[in-house]
Order: structure tokens, then C-alpha cells, then sequence
């Protein structure tokens, strides 16, 4: 027997195995979902993951993002209850697998579409499953597109533009023309309300963006890429994650972004050192920073994990 040969093929065969028992040992079962009405025919399931947006049109439904691979099944009871059209399109805001984690079974029954750099970073890092998912299957989208492209379905059309860098490399916004509705994926937050009418946040804004930097996050550029988004005519937005939100919440959140941006930066280019930016991050803008390993991504340090990556970028 060669042994050359067999000692890489026990090696992989115990890597899937290893991977198996860690993701059967860590799955958590699923949270109940809801589903609400947005506008038209556009309807928006959330309660675990990123928001998914369903569009009902004649010929058949157009999903955007699916969850978790734990969350299928409800996903498919969800839009049942709104319709008994088949599923045809299920596009991606981006890899996360809080966003596209349930691509691997939307394959086996519709059409799921990706940005390009969003497939690469599938293919090349093999790690979409941040948070607590690690071990599960990935799922390759077979369409890609680099600008934009177009579903068109029942006379109604659902476009996915690509306007930069920002929480990923390869973040897509999904435009509802005839609705004048967005669903921004992760490069928009939604905000919920404070309980008992108080103020929905105390903390100065840009609290949970989480920049990619190992998918190509860019703080720097996340601005012009919204720039880019306002480009659109929209009133109504599906955040990533929150509420329903509107234009007017996307520009607030633009400005946000930028003067938190500017303070980072400025701390750095002056010399500050590592432990000040952290103590504003955890302090300011509530970035844990303490308790954290520095690996493999850990839910509540994702940001903090980053942060080197971001104190070089922003040094710039
Ligand atoms: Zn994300």
C-alpha cells in the first residue's frame, strides 16, 4: 500500500468527521419565526438570522436571503401561509450564515443567486458559519453576478445591485422597483424602538456594525457604498437585522457610521494605542472587548476579533 497517498485521504476523512461531531454537538434547534406584511406582495420573515423578504408574484415566489440551515423548514411553513405559489429565486445579500446559511436545501428546489465575491469567499475561505453553525454544509449559489442583475417573474422584476465594499466584499442590495422597498442585508441595521416610548439606543450610533475584514469588510468604504444605495428610489427599507425602517433611517445611519468612522480614525492616526481604541469601542459603542478569544469567531466578538484588521485599515 502506499502510504503517501492514504495519510492525506485518513487525514480529510477525520477533518469531515471532526467537523460533523462539532456541528452536531454545538446545533441549537431552531427559533419561531413570524412573518408581516411590508408592501404589495412583499412580506418580511424574522425572529432568528437576518430578515428574509418574500415577494409573491403569479408565476412564483422570490426569496431574499434564508437564515440558518436550522431555520428551513420554518421558512418554507412562513411563506405558505401567505401563498401556495412555488418558490423559484432565492437571492443573497451575502454569505453570513445568519443570511445564507439555509443555501445548501434552497438548492435542491430553486434557483439561489450570489454576488461573485460572495460565492469566492464561499469557496475559498470555507468558513461563511461565523457565529454558531460551524460545520454545516455550504451551499454554492449557481448564478453570480459582478453589477447587477435582474429576476424578472410574473411581470414583476426584483434587481440586486452591487455598489462596493462595506460589511463584506460582496454585499448585494435587493431593489423592489414597482414597490419602492430595499432590503439592504447587513450594510443597514434597523433600530427598535426603547421600551415604554424611551429612546431607542443611548449609545452613540454604529453600535453593531460588524466589519468583515476576513471577507473583505472595508470601514473606509462602507459610506460610498451607502452613497451608492441612496442612489436608489426607495421609501421603504428591510434592514439586515430591526425593524422596517425608511430612507430617512438609512441616511441617518450613513451619517452615523461616518462621524464614528472619523473619531476611530482620528485615535488612530494620532498614535493612540490598541487598548484606548478598544476602551472606546467596549465603552462607547458597546464592542465587547474583554472575555473575548481572540479565536475562531465567537458570537458577542465578532467586531472585537477584527480589530486589528480595522485599526489598520483605518490608519490609513
Ligand atoms: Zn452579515
Amino acid at each position: 500500500m502506499n502510504r503517501v497517498f492514504l495519510v492525506p485521504v485518513f487525514v480529510s476523512i477525520f477533518a469531515i468527521q471532526a467537523a460533523w461531531v462539532v456541528y452536531t454537538q454545538n446545533a441549537k434547534p431552531p427559533g419561531p419565526l413570524r412573518i408581516e406584511k411590508v408592501k404589495g406582495e412583499l412580506y418580511m420573515i424574522s425572529g432568528e438570522g437576518g430578515n428574509v423578504a418574500v415577494y409573491v408574484t403569479s408565476e412564483g415566489v422570490v426569496l431574499v436571503d434564508d437564515m440558518f440551515d436550522r431555520n428551513h423548514a420554518d421558512i418554507l411553513a412562513q411563506v405558505k401561509s401567505v401563498t401556495d405559489r412555488p418558490l423559484k429565486y432565492v437571492l443573497n445579500t451575502h454569505q453570513h450564515d445568519d443570511h445564507a446559511g439555509g443555501d445548501l436545501k434552497m438548492l435542491l428546489i430553486a434557483e439561489v443567486i450570489a454576488h461573485r465575491n460572495a460565492r469566492a469567499n464561499l469557496v475559498h475561505i470555507r468558513q461563511p458559519y461565523y457565529e454558531d453553525t460551524p460545520g454545516t454544509p455550504i451551499g454554492l449559489p449557481r448564478i453570480t453576478f459582478s453589477d447587477e442583475t435582474s429576476v424578472f417573474l410574473g411581470g414583476q422584476e426584483v434587481r440586486a445591485k452591487y455598489f462596493g465594499r462595506g460589511h463584506t466584499n460582496g454585499d448585494a442590495v435587493i431593489f423592489f422597483p414597482d414597490l419602492g422597498v430595499i432590503h439592504t442585508g447587513d450594510l443597514f441595521l434597523g433600530r427598535r424602538a426603547g421600551r415604554g416610548g424611551s429612546p431607542a439606543q443611548t449609545r452613540p450610533p454604529g453600535v453593531n456594525i460588524y466589519v468583515d475584514y476576513a471577507q473583505g469588510g472595508s470601514f473606509l468604504e462602507w459610506t460610498r457604498t451607502l452613497d451608492g444605495v441612496l442612489t436608489l428610489t426607495f421609501d421603504t427599507v428591510i434592514p439586515g437585522h430591526g425593524p422596517v425602517s425608511t430612507k430617512d433611517d438609512v441616511v441617518k445611519f450613513r451619517a452615523d457610521l461616518e462621524t464614528m468612522r472619523n473619531r476611530l480614525a482620528g485615535m488612530v492616526r494620532q498614535g493612540q494605542p490598541k487598548t484606548e481604541v478598544l476602551k472606546t469601542l467596549e465603552t462607547d459603542y458597546g464592542w465587547r472587548s474583554t472575555g473575548c478569544p481572540p479565536g475562531p469567531p465567537t458570537a458577542g466578538c465578532l467586531q472585537f476579533q477584527q480589530s486589528d484588521a480595522m485599526i489598520a485599515e483605518l490608519r490609513q
